[in-house]
C-alpha cells in the first residue's frame, strides 16, 4: 500500500458568533469564541489518515500556542509530522471568522504556511505507488517543487487549486489528477459555470483545460456527486442524497479520500464512489477536521 504526502496549509480557524456583524469602526458584543484546526492542507491529511491511509503531512508552523496545539490535534489522528518544520519567522496560519446572520466573513492570514519551501519538499522520501497532494495555501513554486519531485519518484501527483487562482500550464502539466470544484473550474477555463450546468458541458470544459491527453479531472458539484474525465473516459457518480448540515470541507474530505484510495491502488471509479461516499458522510457533520468518516463508516454507506 502506498503513502499519501500532503505538502498544504495548517491553520487555527478562530470562530467568533455574534447576533449581527459589526459595521466599518464600530464594536459588538460577540457571544462565543471556537477554535477549530484547519487549513486545506491538514483537513486532507485528516481525512486520508482517518480513512486509514499512511499520511505525511509537510508544513510550517510557528513557534507559538496555536502551532503547539496544532500539533498536538495533528498527533492525535496518527499523521506522520516528521516534516513539519517550526518558524520562528512567522506565525501560525491562522483565520479570523465572523459568524453572525447566518453569514460569515473570513480573513485568512497565511503566516508560516507562505513560508513553505522547494527544500521542505525536497526531502520527502516518495516513492512510486505513493501519492502527492497539494492545495492552493502554500506557495505554488512549492507545489511545483514537490510534484516534480514526486514524478521522479514515479508517484502520482494530486492538485487541487483551491482556492482558486490562476496559474501557468507549466504546474498544470504536473499534475496528474486535478480535483477541483466547478467555480473553480470555470475561473481556470475561462468561463462561468454554474451549479444547474449539464454534465456534458461540465466535461466539454473541463476537456480544454486538459493538460495531457492521460491527464485525470475530476469536477465536484456538490449535492449533485463528481463528474471525471480521465484521459477520454467520461465518469459519473451521482451525489447521494443526505440531510447537509455543514458542507465546510467536503472538498478536502472528497480529496483526502480519493488520495488514500488510489494510495490503496484503487481503480478510478471505485476511489470516486468512496471518496464520493465520504465526503457524503462529512456534510451531515459540523466542522471540517471533526467531521472527517473512518473506513468503516464508508463501507457501511457503500454496502
Ligand atoms: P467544495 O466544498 O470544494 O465546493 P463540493 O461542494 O463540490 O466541494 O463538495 C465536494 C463533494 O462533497 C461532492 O462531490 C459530494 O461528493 C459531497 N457533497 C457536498 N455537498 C453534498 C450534499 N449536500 N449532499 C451529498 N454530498 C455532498
Amino acid at each position: 500500500m502506498g503513502r499519501v504526502f500532503v505538502a498544504g496549509s495548517i491553520n487555527m480557524d478562530v470562530v467568533a458568533t455574534a447576533d449581527r456583524h459589526p459595521r466599518v469602526g464600530e464594536t459588538v458584543a460577540g457571544k462565543q469564541v471556537l477554535y477549530f484546526p484547519g487549513g486545506k492542507g491538514a483537513n486532507q491529511a485528516v481525512a486520508a489518515s482517518r480513512l486509514g491511509a499512511r499520511t505525511t503531512l509537510i508544513g510550517r508552523l510557528g513557534k507559538d500556542s496555536f502551532g503547539t496545539e496544532l500539533k498536538a490535534f495533528l498527533e492525535g489522528q496518527g499523521i506522520d509530522l516528521g516534516y513539519i518544520k517550526e518558524t520562528a519567522e512567522a506565525h501560525t496560519g491562522t483565520a479570523i471568522i465572523t459568524v453572525a446572520e447566518a453569514d460569515n466573513t473570513i480573513v485568512v492570514i497565511p503566516g508560516s504556511n507562505g513560508l513553505v519551501s522547494a527544500e521542505d519538499v525536497g526531502i520527502v522520501p516518495l516513492v512510486k505507488g505513493d501519492v502527492a497532494v497539494s492545495q492552493f495555501e502554500i506557495p505554488l513554486a512549492t507545489i511545483a517543487a514537490f510534484f516534480r519531485r514526486a514524478r521522479a519518484a514515479q508517484a502520482r501527483t494530486l492538485l487541487n487549486p483551491a482556492p482558486a487562482q490562476k496559474f501557468g500550464r507549466d504546474l498544470l502539466e504536473l499534475v496528474d489528477i486535478l480535483v477541483l470544484n466547478e467555480t473553480e473550474l470555470g475561473l481556470l477555463a475561462g468561463t462561468e459555470l454554474s451549479d444547474g450546468d449539464e454534465v456534458t458541458r461540465i466535461i466539454d470544459v473541463a476537456r480544454r483545460l486538459q493538460a495531457s491527453p492521460d491527464q485525470t479531472i475530476c469536477v465536484t458539484l456538490g449535492k449533485r456527486g463528481v463528474v471525471a474525465l480521465a484521459g477520454r473516459e467520461e465518469i459519473v457518480v451521482p451525489g447521494r442524497v443526505v440531510k447537509a448540515v455543514d458542507t465546510t470541507g467536503a472538498g478536502d474530505c472528497f480529496v483526502g479520500a480519493l488520495a488514500a484510495q488510489l494510495a490503496d491502488s484503487a481503480a478510478l471509479r471505485e476511489a470516486l464512489d468512496f471518496a464520493n461516499a465520504a465526503a457524503s458522510i462529512s456534510v451531515q457533520r459540523m466542522g471540517a477536521g471533526p467531521s472527517m468518516p473512518t473506513a468503516e463508516e464508508v463501507s457501511a454507506v457503500l454496502n
